[in-house]
């Protein structure tokens, strides 16, 4: 073999020759000299057009032969989940090395679990990330549109040219997460199928992203030309409703939402109708004139009859309908609903029937003992409401030998109760007033009270779920606080927790405990 000859003293690649040393390269035989393998590469024999990478570096398809071999990337680093209902945000710092690129970008994995957080499946197309899932450049993402109550595990890929020739876990990061509940999405169209003098038959499909099953929907409606502020509330288990008693040849506004156990979802856009000023036409096949003629002259005598009819009666009903609404709008005040001390009644079980719903005690099986309150005990057991399905309750017991203060005293709480709802608030399915035991029923709270709770399970929670917990309780006083009640009792013995770790505050009898002792003071 000759040796190559010096032709110049310049540069690193200076040498010329039929063939290159070994460690150096000369891609075209036209290239003038040989050029030093770049970084993280070697020739092993003399005459190379290339360099090899070493183990372990990559050159991508377009990477220049010129170029130093590259290594993908690490993983990103401390990644930071975020979970707000059904949407979760991740955050990441960039990886520790680059592996000698510049071209980095992060992918997102999306994988849903079972309950025990294992036997994971793709997310599939309805995830929706922000700004996107691949190719990302920023070192964040939202990701949107999850499931309720869902574990999600996210894997953030840190990925360069030459991840796809080595592709390996140890440049990704995964965080697993619980989503929690969300209330369904909005309702997004109502149809009157019928619109008579006063009625307006709606009806509506259900929402998109119903994250659960749907309880009960609410039709919010209003005149048009009414201040809006001045609402009434109609609620329906189906998704369509009569709207009764209105006005003829009035535009009303509808809003729908539903209810999940999660609580209300937003209100549906705006939708109008009007009421008819006439009565259906009751012509014949239109050959007969005389009935014609009969029906438009009926119509027209009809229609002047009406129309003084509606100017008088909408001056009477303003009187009467301001005597039928003060009772649903005592608790409206400006759009907002305002808590209605049921001690201010003069007789407390006219507000028990205001707010709590008179359940037939054969449709309660009670089962077990759950606690001691202070009225009597509390059980769990089960509800069957016709058309409904079973659901599990708690039920809260008077003991026998009461007085009428104790009886009066036990239900205010259901009075209280049944003016909430709220996601992160004790539901009130109802009472039973006509039989005896009297009893209050709510929602079951499978893990009891957040105290006991909170021992037994001490040091197994994450962070995140705690804070979820403390988000849950700030939601349910903030509602409470926006309804203008007062707690005074807030503490976890009073907070309950279900199946999913949503946390309610209950007990709302200590209005009950000050008036009961004349020292107590509240500030
Ligand atoms: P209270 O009279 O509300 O203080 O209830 C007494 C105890 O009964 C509580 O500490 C709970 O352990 C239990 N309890 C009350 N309401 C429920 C409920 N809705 N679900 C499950 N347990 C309940």
């Amino acid at each position: 073999m000759s040796p190559p000859i010096k032709l110049s003293l310049k540069g690193k690649a200076s040498t010329v020759a039929n063939t290159c040393k070994i460690g150096y390269y000369r891609a075209l035989a036209t290239d003038g000299s040989c050029s030093k393998c770049p970084l993280n590469s070697y020739s092993t024999r003399e005459g190379s057009t290339s360099c090899v990478c070493d183990k372990g570096y990559f050159r991508s398809e377009t990477d220049p032969a010129s170029m130093p071999c590259t290594r993908p990337p690490s993983a990103p680093a401390h990644l930071i989940s975020n979970v707000n209902e059904t949407s979760v945000n991740l955050e990441w710092s960039p990886p520790r090395t680059t592996g000698g690129r510049q071209d980095l970008t992060y992918n997102v994995v999306c994988k849903r679990c079972g309950p025990d957080g294992r036997r994971c499946q793709a997310c599939g197309n309805g995830v929706h990330f922000s700004p996107q899932q691949l190719s990302l450049k920023g070192n964040k993402v939202s990701i949107n549109e999850l499931q309720a109550h869902t574990n999600y595990t996210f894997e953030v890929w840190a990925v360069n040219g030459v991840s796809p020739q080595s592709p390996g876990p140890e440049q990704a990061v995964s965080v697993t997460v619980t989503t929690n509940q969300a209330a369904p999405s909005p309702v997004s169209s109502i149809q009157a199928k019928d619109i008579t003098r006063h009625t307006i038959s709606l009806a509506w499909q259900p929402p998109d992203r119903a994250n659960g099953v749907i309880l009960e929907y609410e039709v919010k409606y209003y005149e048009k030309d009414q201040n809006e502020r001045s609402y009434r509330i109609i609620k329906t288990s189906s998704r369509n409703t009569d709207i009764k008693g209105l006005t003829p040849l009035t535009s009303y506004v509808f809003h729908v939402r539903a209810r999940t156990a999660a609580g209300y979802g937003e209100f549906s856009g705006p939708f109008e109708f009007m009421t008819n000023s006439v009565p259906a036409p009751i012509i014949g096949d239109g050959t007969n004139s005389t009935v014609l003629l009969v029906s438009v002259v009926g119509s027209v005598v009809l229609l002047l009859i009406l129309i003084s009819a509606f100017v008088i009666s909408r001056r009477r009903n303003k009187y009467s309908k301001a005597k039928q609404d003060s009772d649903e709008e005592k608790h409206l005040h400006q759009g907002v609903r305002i808590y209605v001390d049921p001690f201010t009644y003069e007789d407390p079980n006219q507000a028990v029937r205001e707010f709590a719903k008179e359940i037939d005690a054969s449709c309660i099986k009670i089962e077990k003992v759950i606690g001691i309150g202070e009225f009597g005990e509390v059980c769990s057991g089960r509800l069957k409401m016709p058309g409904k399905r079973e659901i599990c309750v708690a039920i809260k017991t008077l003991k026998a030998g009461y007085t009428d203060k104790q009886r009066r005293d036990f239900l205010s709480e259901a009075s209280i109760m049944g003016q909430f709802d709220h996601p992160n608030i004790i539901h009130l399915e109802g009472v039973v007033t006509k039989c005896k035991p009297v009893m209050i029923i709510t929602e079951y709270m499978e893990n009891g009270s957040l105290d006991a709770f909170l021992r037994k399970n001490d040091g197994r929670f994450t962070v995140i779920q705690l804070v979820g917990i403390l988000r849950g309780i700030a939601s349910g006083m903030k509602y409470l606080s926006d309804m203008s009640y007062v707690h005074r009792d807030l503490a976890a013995r009073n907070i309950l927790v279900n199946s999913n770790l949503v946390c309610k505050v209950s007990d709302f009898g200590m209005s009950r405990v000050l008036e009961d002792d004349p020292e107590a003071a509240y500030t």
